[in-house]
C-alpha cells in the first residue's frame, strides 16, 4: 500500500512538473514570437524561476498522488466519473464553484502572505520576478506552494465534481498561471475592457499586482478585490 502510494506521488510530481515546462515552454515560446525580446536580459530570472517551479511541482504533486490514490483504489472522493450522477446543470455549477472557492482562498492566503513578516519568509520568492515571465507560474517559496498544493486536493472530498470538469479546473488554473504572469494580454481588448472582464483576472490585471504589490490580489476573479477595497483595476500600461 505504502509503495502504491509513493509511485502515486512519484507520478503526480511528474505530471505536474512536465505539465508546468510543456505549458510555460509553448507561451514563452509564443512571447518570443508575439513580443520579441520582452524576455531579453532575464536569462538568470528564468532560471530562478524554473527551479523554484519544479521545486514547487513536488509539492504540488504529492498530495495530488495521494488524493488520486484514495480516489482510484477506496473511492474515497467526491470525484464522480458517471455523467448522469448530477443533473446537467451542476457540471457549470461545480466548475464556478471550484474556481470561486479556490480564488477565495487564494486571496486570503496571498492577503496573509504580504503581511511584512510572512512575505519576506513565504512570498519574496514569487516577487522576485521583476517583471514577472511565463516561467514564473509556479515559482513559489515551499511554504507558498504548500498553500496553494491543498486546497484542490481538500474541494474534492468537499465538493463534488466530474472528472472531466476537475480536469477542466486543473487546465484554467494553469493557462492562467502562465499567461498572467507572460507580460502580455493574450485575450482581446473588446474582452478585457467588458463588463465580463471587469469580474475577470488576465495579465493586465495581475502584472499590476506585481508592479504595485498592495492591490489586485486575486487569482481568477476581481469579487474578493472589489469587496475589500484592493481592486485597483488593470495596468496603467497597456500590455
Ligand atoms: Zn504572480
Ligand atoms: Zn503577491
Amino acid at each position: 500500500m505504502l509503495l502504491a502510494i509513493f509511485f502515486s506521488a512519484l507520478a503526480m510530481t511528474l505530471i505536474v512538473g512536465l505539465r508546468y515546462l510543456a505549458t510555460s515552454g509553448l507561451f514563452a515560446f509564443a512571447t518570443s514570437r508575439v513580443r520579441p525580446g520582452l524576455y531579453k536580459g532575464l536569462d538568470a530570472q528564468i532560471r530562478r524561476e524554473i527551479f523554484w517551479s519544479l521545486a514547487s511541482a513536488a509539492i504540488y504533486g504529492v498530495p495530488a498522488g495521494v488524493v488520486a490514490w484514495m480516489w482510484r483504489d477506496l473511492g474515497w472522493t467526491r470525484i464522480y466519473t458517471d455523467w448522469n450522477a448530477f443533473p446537467l446543470w451542476y457540471l457549470p455549477v461545480s466548475l464556478f464553484l471550484y474556481l470561486f472557492l479556490h480564488d477565495t482562498w487564494f486571496y486570503w492566503t496571498h492577503r496573509w502572505m504580504h503581511i511584512p513578516r510572512w512575505f519576506k519568509r513565504a512570498h519574496a520568492v514569487h516577487h522576485a520576478s521583476r517583471p514577472p515571465t511565463a516561467w514564473a507560474a509556479m515559482s513559489f517559496h515551499p511554504i507558498e506552494a504548500l498553500t496553494g498544493a491543498i486546497v484542490i486536493p481538500a474541494l474534492v472530498f468537499l465538493v463534488p465534481i466530474h472528472v472531466a470538469m476537475l480536469g477542466l479546473v486543473l487546465l484554467i488554473m494553469t493557462v492562467m498561471g502562465v499567461t498572467n504572469h507572460m507580460g502580455w494580454e493574450m485575450f482581446p481588448r473588446w474582452l478585457v475592457h467588458s463588463r465580463a472582464g471587469n469580474w475577470l483576472i488576465t495579465a493586465s490585471h495581475h502584472q499590476r499586482h506585481h508592479d504595485e504589490y498592495l492591490c489586485n490580489f486575486g487569482l481568477y476573479f476581481r469579487f474578493w478585490d472589489k469587496l475589500c477595497g484592493t481592486d485597483r483595476g488593470l495596468s496603467p500600461r497597456s500590455l
